[in-house]
Formats: C-alpha cells, sequence, structure tokens
C-alpha cells in the first residue's frame, strides 16, 4: 500500500487511513492514478498528507518549496492547504511523472498555485538562491537520497527564520539502523540524521510517520 508506514502492521495503517485521517476526494483520485504508474509506493500516505497541510495551515504559510514532487500527491495536498495567493514551488526532473498529477491540480482548482520546475532540483535551487534567500516558509525535502544535505542546505537559506522545512524517508525502512546496510542511499541518510542532529541553526523533532519524517524550524 502507498506510504505504507513500514514500521506499522498493515492493519492499523488500513485503519488509520480508512477511519482517521481525512482525504479530499481529489487526492483519494490521484492517489488511485498512481497505482497504474511506476514505482508508486513513493508516494507519501495519506496520513502524512495530512500532516503537511495541516503544518501549512498552522504556520499560515504563502510560499512554500518542494524538492521531489512524482505524480504531484504532496503537492496538491499542500496546494488545498494555502490560501487563495499562497505558492508551492515543485522542482523534479520527470515529466513522465508530474504529467499524471497536473489533471488533478486543474480539477481541485489549485493548478495555478503550482509552479512546477522540471530539471535537476540542484539547479533550480541554485537560479532561485539568487533572488529568493529568506522568502519561503516551508520546504518538503523528498527527491534523491545522497542529495538531501545539499537540497538542505540551500532550502535553509531560501527559508525565513522560523520556516519549516520537512525531510522525508529519513528512516529509510529502518536500515539507517541496521549497520549491516551499507549501500549508497542509506550511507547518505545516516550522515544526513547526524549532520542534523547537530546543526544548532535549527530546533528538530522526528515523526516516526510514513517511512520517517523529520522536522528542523529554522532559528
Ligand atoms: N513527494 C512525492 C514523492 C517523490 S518521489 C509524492 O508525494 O508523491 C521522488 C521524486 O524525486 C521522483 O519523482 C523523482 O523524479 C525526483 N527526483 C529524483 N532525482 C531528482 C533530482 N536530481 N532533481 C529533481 N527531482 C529528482
Ligand atoms: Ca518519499
Amino acid at each position: 500500500m502507498a506510504g505504507r508506514a513500514p514500521f506499522l502492521p498493515d492493519k492499523i495503517f488500513r485503519y488509520i487511513v480508512e477511519h482517521v485521517v481525512r482525504e479530499a476526494p481529489v487526492l483519494a483520485e490521484l492517489r488511485q492514478a498512481t497505482r497504474k504508474v511506476r514505482h508508486s509506493g513513493m508516494q507519501i500516505g495519506a496520513d502524512q498528507g495530512n500532516l503537511m497541510a495541516l503544518l501549512v495551515k498552522l504556520m499560515r504559510a504563502k510560499r512554500c518549496l518542494e524538492i521531489g514532487t512524482y505524480t504531484g500527491y504532496s503537492a496538491l495536498a499542500v496546494a488545498l492547504a494555502l490560501p487563495e495567493d499562497g505558492s508551492v514551488v515543485c522542482c523534479d526532473i520527470s515529466e513522465e511523472f508530474t504529467s499524471v498529477g497536473k489533471p488533478f491540480w486543474k480539477k481541485a482548482g489549485v493548478e495555478k498555485k503550482i509552479d512546477l520546475r522540471i530539471g535537476p532540483a540542484l539547479r533550480t535551487l541554485d537560479e532561485m538562491l539568487a533572488k529568493d534567500k529568506g522568502r519561503f516558509d516551508f520546504a518538503f525535502i523528498d527527491a534523491d537520497k545522497p542529495s538531501y544535505w545539499s537540497y538542505y542546505e540551500r532550502c535553509l537559506e531560501l527559508l525565513r527564520p522560523g520556516g519549516l522545512i520537512a525531510v522525508d524517508n529519513v528512516l529509510w525502512s529502518g536500515e539507517v539502523a541496521d549497520p549491516k546496510a551499507n549501500d549508497q542511499q542509506t550511507i547518505a541518510l545516516r550522515v544526513f540524521n547526524e549532520r542534523v542532529n547537530k546543526d544548532e541553526r535549527v530546533d528538530t523533532a522526528m515523526l516516526t510517520i510514513g517511512d520517517g519524517v523529520t522536522l528542523a524550524l529554522k532559528r
């Protein structure tokens, strides 16, 4: 099941998404449409979509940033939570994946809030740094794991003080805690977690929702 927390028994996750979490019909439709797409397991769960929408509302965020959009579920969850004049800049390298989401963004009436930038996210972020430093309220990092630290550094610069970064997959199905797991992605996430933990520029909390989400609040 897409977005299933690897640490939660399937029965409990099913109960949560069926009875506890509110998923707007258009988000449910996008989830359904994504089932046919390659790598549909990368999509965040409905519970995490709820959390991100709540954070955006709680912060009264207007300017959001997303690194790793896939078929656009997290972008849609965020866009639906934003006020009319809010926006989310979405970075992804794949036309194939992001084009799945576009009709649903339109159907939800939020396509004007979503500014999709196709290309390597590092390049897009570096372009943004020239004029958008300190202008963002919220960022979601969910693209290629070896680049996480580079994304994090750039997001910190793009955020205002009091802005929040949410980082996905920080537990990597528990591999980060397995000393025998030493592939490139696991190592990158382990190093990332260590660095964030020592980073005095932020206050942090880590949630065991989904595949582990770290929240870092810029001081
Ligand atoms: N947040 C999405 C899931 C993202 S999956 C959701 O809620 O459904 C990770 C995405 O990162 C993929 O779509 C992939 O194309 C993208 N990606 C991988 N490497 C990238 C890079 N260097 N720059 C931008 N996007 C990248
Ligand atoms: Ca993810």
